[in-house]
């Protein structure tokens, strides 16, 4: 909660309504990009959808099957991008399809999804699939029902265990960027010229404080509650939204790696996966038309799940149910069963002044965002190309920092490093970086210096000794220059 004065000092170029991954991924971008930003969210960041999903950050198998071709290579192209610029919260996962009773077509299939799946990701650092016999599979995972198991496939994506730090760091990145934030702050209504928005009318949630929110180009990703929204920016609209419910629950450890299966109740893929320590499975998707604030696990949903796994895993109802989660997912509105509904995001300008995101998978929630802030840029005639692909968010930063730390220190502590040099250029790789280790020297000094106990004028003369050694490594090139002119 930041307080609704200090959204209204001023207009922004962008404000963003809703402070889920996306709407947290737009502010970041926007404010990398140097505009100047508001983002309000109605309830705490994160506390939506993000908070309801099953924290896979896939491309998803089982869009290969709807041919969703594009959103599959997109997600594993972004897939790579997270595991770079969160590693701290992205992992490697390895999943197992195991096989029961099925043909020797449906395995060939497999196989060629599996195949399809890696061409895919023909830039990713993870492991190719890999094709396993039931002994295998039995090895790899002992949990799962031995009899009639043929084998199973075995293949990388990765999870994001707290997606609501995600997006949380994206909140975190785009304030140190200059963006204003508030928390428990919803859009109750908008001020309008003809169509066009010029202002959204603002309610804090905790206090009576109400006030005008003014930007020259407004966004939402309220997700689940676009049509709600759209409702209040402006006035009654056609719903575009087809919402659906997911839930997952959570109980004590049962399998060593995530399991993919097949529903036997209606044949729909869903995911036994470890997480946390604790064994987390779901999901379910049925359609959901109520506020999904209120959304919640019923005995139904859970049971549906129970039914679901325990002809994989047997044991599963002896085990304890520890808690449950649900989610409404924001699909565009299309006919068909709910599973069958594309996630393939849009981006619209739904309203003059205002672009819209509908749709989309927290995998995406980067390209989604720049995509969102290409579309703010060009209203604005801004021409800034985003960056979100390479910064890290504030977590890795800090990890790295951390890391580095625990390395000098260990270096000092048993590898006999005195010098500054002696840690860049001999106990580091850093000597064949493109720049030899200068742009670590100065925080590498400084952990030294603490360590060490260095005054200000052993750290300055530490840096120069360093500099002077990695210079010699250069001196060739001036030489090299002359004979060239020779
Ligand atoms: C069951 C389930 C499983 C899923 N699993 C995965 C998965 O494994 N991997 C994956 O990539 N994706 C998955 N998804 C999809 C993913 O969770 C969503 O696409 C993503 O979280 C959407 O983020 P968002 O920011 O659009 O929405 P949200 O996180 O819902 O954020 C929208 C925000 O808008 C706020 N808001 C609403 N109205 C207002 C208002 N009037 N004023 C201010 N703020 C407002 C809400 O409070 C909310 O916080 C799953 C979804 C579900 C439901």
């Amino acid at each position: 909660m930041q307080g609704i004065r200090k959204l209204t000092a001023q207009t922004y170029d962008v404000a963003v309504i809703g402070g889920g991954i996306i709407g947290a991924g737009i502010a970041r971008d926007a404010a990398l990009r140097g505009l100047s930003v508001a983002l309000v969210e109605k309830a705490d960041f994160g506390s939506g959808t993000t908070s309801g999903s099953t924290r896979l950050i896939h491309g998803g198998l089982r869009y290969l099957e709807m041919y969703d071709f594009s959103l599959v290579r997109m997600d594993l192209r972004e897939r790579e991008i997270l595991l770079h610029i969160a590693p701290h919260l992205v992992k490697p996962l390895e999943f197992l399809i195991p096989f029961y009773g099925t043909s020797l077509w449906f395995r060939l299939k497999m196989r060629v999804g599996m195949a399809l799946y890696d061409l895919l990701s023909y830039d990713k650092t993870l492991p190719n699939h890999r094709m396993l016999s039931a002994a295998q599979t039995l090895a790899e995972e002992p949990t799962l029902r031995s009899n009639g198991l043929q084998g199973a496939a075995a293949y990388f994506d990765a999870q994001v265990s707290q997606p609501e730090r995600l997006c949380l760091e994206n909140i975190l990145d785009a304030e140190q960027h200059g963006a204003v934030v508030s928390s428990y702050t919803e859009v109750v209504d908008a001020r309008r010229d003809g169509d066009r928005i010029v202002g959204l009318l603002l309610k804090s949630t905790e206090t009576s404080e109400t006030g005008e929110l003014k930007a020259k180009v407004f966004v939402n990703a309220t997700g689940a509650w676009f049509d709600r929204v759209s409702n209040r920016t402006h006035g009654p609209s056609k719903p575009r939204l087809r919402t659906t419910k997911g839930i997952h629950i959570t109980c004590e450890p049962m399998n060593r790696k995530a399991s993919v299966l097949f529903s036997p109740i209606d044949g729909r893929l869903f995911f036994v996966i470890p997480l946390l320590g604790q064994c987390w499975i779901g999901t379910t998707d049925t359609d959901f038309e109520a506020d999904p604030s209120t959304v919640r696990a019923d005995g139904d949903d859970v049971e549906y799940l129970l039914r679901s796994v325990e002809p994989f895993f047997p044991n599963v109802r002896k085990l304890t149910i520890f808690s449950s989660n649900a989610g409404v997912r924001a699909l565009v509105r299309q006919g068909g069963s709910a599973s069958s509904v594309s996630r393939m995001h849009k981006i619209e300008e739904t309203q003059p002044g205002l672009i819209s995101v509908l749709g989309g998978k927290i995998t995406g929630y980067r390209a989604i965002a720049e995509e969102a802030v290409d579309a703010v840029c060009a209203k604005l005639a801004n021409r800034t190309p985003g960056r979100t692909d390479k910064e890290l968010l504030p977590g890795a930063r800090e990890h790295q920092t951390l890391n580095l730390e625990a390395t000098v220190q260990r270096a000092i502590a048993q590898e006999h490093c005195w010098h500054l040099a002696d840690f860049l250029l001999r106990r580091q790789p850093t000597a064949f970086a493109d720049d030899q280790g200068r742009g670590q020297a100065s925080q590498v000094a400084d952990v030294m210096a603490r360590e060490l106990g260095w005054e200000t004028a052993q750290r300055l003369a530490e840096l120069h000794r360093f500099e002077a050694e990695a210079d010699r490594a250069l001196l060739f090139r001036q030489e090299l220059k002359s004979l060239e002119h020779r």
